[in-house]
This record gives C-alpha cells, sequence and structure tokens, in this order.
C-alpha cells in the first residue's frame, strides 16, 4: 500500500460541506489541500498521481474491502485497521501493513510497536532513527522528535 493508497482511504473519514448549488467542498485543511477545496479537484489529484487512476482506487479500496491482519491473520474491514508504515526510505514509509487493535496493543506491549509521545503515531521500534547530536536511536520517524525521554 502506498502513501498516496492510504491517503485515499483516509480521504472516507474526511469531512465536507456542501454548497448551495451541491458542490462538495473540504470542511477543514486536510493533507495537502486547504479548507474549501472542490472535492472534484481533491479526486483529479488522485487520478492523476496514482499509476491506475482514481477508477482504480474506487474498485480497489472501498471501505468495505475485507483484509487480513498481517499478525494474527484474521479478516477485517479495512477501515477497522491500523496502518503501520514499513520500509522507511529517505525519511517517507514506502509501505504499509495492516494491523487490528488487538495486535496493535500486544506488539506495543511487547516493544515490537513503538507509541510516540509527541505525534501519537505508532511505528515499529526497528525504525526508530539515529539522534545525530547523541548517536543514539531514539528519534521517531514520523516527527524526528525524541520519542520519549
Ligand atoms: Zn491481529
Ligand atoms: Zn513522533
Amino acid at each position: 500500500m502506498t502513501e498516496l493508497e492510504r491517503r485515499w482511504l483516509e480521504l472516507s473519514d474526511v469531512p465536507f460541506d456542501e454548497l448551495e448549488d451541491g458542490t462538495l467542498v473540504l470542511a477543514e485543511d486536510w493533507w495537502l489541500f486547504p479548507k474549501g477545496t472542490d472535492r472534484e479537484d481533491i479526486w483529479h489529484y488522485f487520478d492523476e498521481h496514482h499509476p491506475d487512476g482514481v477508477y482504480a482506487l474506487l474498485y480497489e479500496f472501498p471501505r468495505e474491502r475485507v483484509v487480513t491482519c498481517v499478525n494474527c491473520k484474521e479478516s477485517y474491514f479495512v477501515s477497522e485497521l491500523r496502518p503501520v508504515p514499513v520500509c522507511w526510505d529517505d525519511g517517507k514509509p514506502i509501505g504499509w501493513q495492516y494491523l487490528c487493535p488487538d495486535c496493535v496493543s500486544d506488539l506495543e506491549q511487547n516493544g515490537i510497536l513503538t507509541r510516540c509521545e509527541c505525534c501519537g503515531e505508532v511505528f515499529y521500534a526497528l525504525d526508530l532513527q539515529t539522534d545525530p547530536e547523541t548517536g543514539e536511536k531514539e528519534l521517531c520517524p514520523h516527527c524526528h522528535e525524541v520519542w520519549c525521554d
């Protein structure tokens, strides 16, 4: 799953306002788009940037799609699972794994997953980044802050 595909899924939770002429516009700032952006413009962005276009996204990533938790192999609706980034390259994740809420808390307890206290994002402890000042692996890969003291 790419960043774009993850954003596509996220888009279904983003609130829109309906104008008098029926146009749907963003009710708040979201990702690259300011409040008031026409939903069609956002769809165009996905259409231009996804190799298979927006119709492939609509077909392939409806919210009702059932996927398997990579840890327990149980089936869930994709909207119930937590995407966890994997394979960081140059400060950006290039892949995502889907985990169910139970597995997220199990893996957090085992120290395999870490939740950053600054930004609240979850990531694999292996992906902690090295702080150039201290030489310690202690930076959150999402926000690049020290994840805890
Ligand atoms: Zn699971
Ligand atoms: Zn963070």
